[in-house]
């Protein structure tokens, strides 16, 4: 059989259509993978050995009646550990939830089930999807599949790390700073932050629900526009969700015309050689295929990290209020000692919380209390209208916008741990996005191979609102030539 652990959901769908394989043989390969080698890597948390092989039977016996299936049937995948799947274990890398199961699927988890992908297990990712690089897992480390003792970036750094190692063909991450970019540029993967309001919430263990987004980590961007499809949409369980139409894509056979913005405030110096060398690849790369570049302002751009450490710990202290010791299973015996509710409190949050989460929760505590609202979030949410309005504001003369993902290729392991500044610094080139609720999409500059001593960076290509399907054909257009 050929080594489906490196097939695109492209390829997979076409030798299962063809019969090369059956569904339930290439899942089998992929739990063999991740016998023999995610001891070593650690993305998983949890495996679902036998119900994705039931689940791949399914798609077998819908082939062998004649039925079609969707692109995405039988496609093994990780999901991040903070989207619920009904009957497992979920636990958002938190002592607080070591034991809590499901009750429901996430919307998201649904619409992969009714289109028959497989879902392998549960990756590993920081505590409440809170850090850049899975450092702040309460459970284990995932090493980078590049070099061992480098981070894969997080927060969804052991989907990144499933995918770029061959232990899922596809995976989902989440996204509220960077969480599915970083980590993507870090593997050599692609991953695509959408517009808030494309993928439903429902059922997404939540971090900061103003900023939260579910987006998809695969191999290729025609695999991120594929999975995507299969998962965007209105939804009835989140409000946010609109009711926008994809369509049925674009691709760009001839790009001249076009034009994507440089951002001067994101080209300064402090670059790493790689990123900076890797980005000017990139440039000229397009400027070949015929696109033009344009210097353009975001003269609020170096407020969003402030803004966005100010905004995100203030929902998160409202949001990780529900972890009270009484609604969900996590530590095991954790409330048998309490004699008072207060004391259930504290015995609670006190064990149940590692250090990061606690630290956020006391900041957005602080910065929404009496003597301090109006002077940090009220108005950090005028500096979150006014780095939206910048954008609206490129997007009148460009039609894209290119930048790095972070300043430098993957860290190592304990290099920015103890310093919590350090690690908030990742940030400094995607939470601009995030805060506009607009798309970017990372996409590796160049395919290395793996073991080949080069460590992946990535640039991304950020959207106005909706217009992903113009990413993807970018982002198409890069890798085809
Ligand atoms: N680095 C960001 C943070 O720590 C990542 C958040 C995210 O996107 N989930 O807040």
């Amino acid at each position: 059989m050929m080594n489906v652990n490196e097939l695109t959901i492209k390829e997979f769908h076409s030798g299962l259509t063809e019969k090369k394989f059956s569904a339930k043989e290439a899942t089998g390969e992929f739990l063999k993978a991740i016998d023999a080698k995610d001891g070593e890597i650690g993305a998983y948390l949890s495996i679902f050995g036998e119900e994705a092989l039931a689940a791949a039977s399914v798609v077998d016996e819908k082939i062998a009646s004649g039925d079609g299936i969707s692109e995405i049937a039988g496609v093994p995948m990780a999901l991040k550990d903070n989207m619920l799947v009904k009957g497992m274990k979920t636990t958002a890398a938190s002592k607080m939830l070591e034991n809590y199961v499901a009750s429901y699927d996430a919307t998201v988890v649904r619409k992969l089930k009714d289109a028959n992908a497989v879902l392998l297990g549960k990756a590993n990712m920081d505590e409440f999807a809170m850090g850049s690089s899975t450092e702040y897992s309460a459970f284990k480390k995932t090493k980078n599949p590049y070099d061992l003792s480098r981070v894969p970036g997080g927060s969804s750094g052991g989907s990144a790390a499933a995918v770029a190692a061959g232990l899922a063909m596809a995976a989902l991450g989440s996204d509220t700073s960077g969480s599915i970019c970083l980590p993507a540029s870090f593997c050599g993967i692609v991953g695509l932050r959408p517009t808030y309001g494309a993928v439903s919430r429902s059922g997404l263990i939540a971090m900061a629900s103003s900023l939260d987004q579910i987006g998809p980590m695969a191999k290729t961007v025609e695999d991120a526009e594929i999975l995507f499809r299969h998962f965007a949409g209105k939804d009835a369980l989140d409000s946010t969700t609109v009711n926008h139409v994809y369509g049925a894509g674009e691709h760009l056979d001839d790009a001249r015309g076009l034009k994507i913005g440089l951002p001067k405030e994101f080209f300064v110096s402090g670059l790493s050689r790689e990123v900076e060398e890797g980005l000017e690849f990139a440039v000229q790369k397009f400027k070949k295929l015929g696109i033009e570049f344009r210097e353009i302002e975001l003269p609020h751009a170096k407020y969003a990290l402030s803004c966005y450490y100010i905004i995100m710990p203030a929902e998160v202290s409202s949001n990780l209020a529900r972890f009270d010791g009484v609604r969900y299973q996590g530590v095991a015996g954790m409330r048998n000692e309490a004699k008072s509710l207060s004391d259930l409190y504290l015995a609670t949050r006190g064990t149940g919380f590692g250090p990061e989460p606690r630290r956020r929760i006391l900041l957005g505590t602080f910065v929404l209390s009496a003597g301090y609202y109006d002077a940090y979030y009220a108005k950090a949410q005028k500096v979150r209208r006014l780095i939206k309005n910048d954008f609206d504001e490129a997007f009148k003369n460009v039609d894209a916008i290119m930048a790095p993902v972070a300043p430098a290729p993957a860290f190592r392991f304990g290099e920015k741990i103890s310093d919590p500044m350090a690690m908030y610094l990742s940030d400094i080139f995607t939470t601009q996005t995030n805060l506009a609720g607009i798309p970017a999409l990372a996409v590796p500059i160049k395919q290395y191979s793996l073991g080949g001593g080069e460590l992946p960076v990535g640039f991304q290509l950020i959207g106005n609102r909706f217009e992903e399907n113009r990413l993807f054909a970018l982002g198409k257009l890069y890798e085809k030539n």
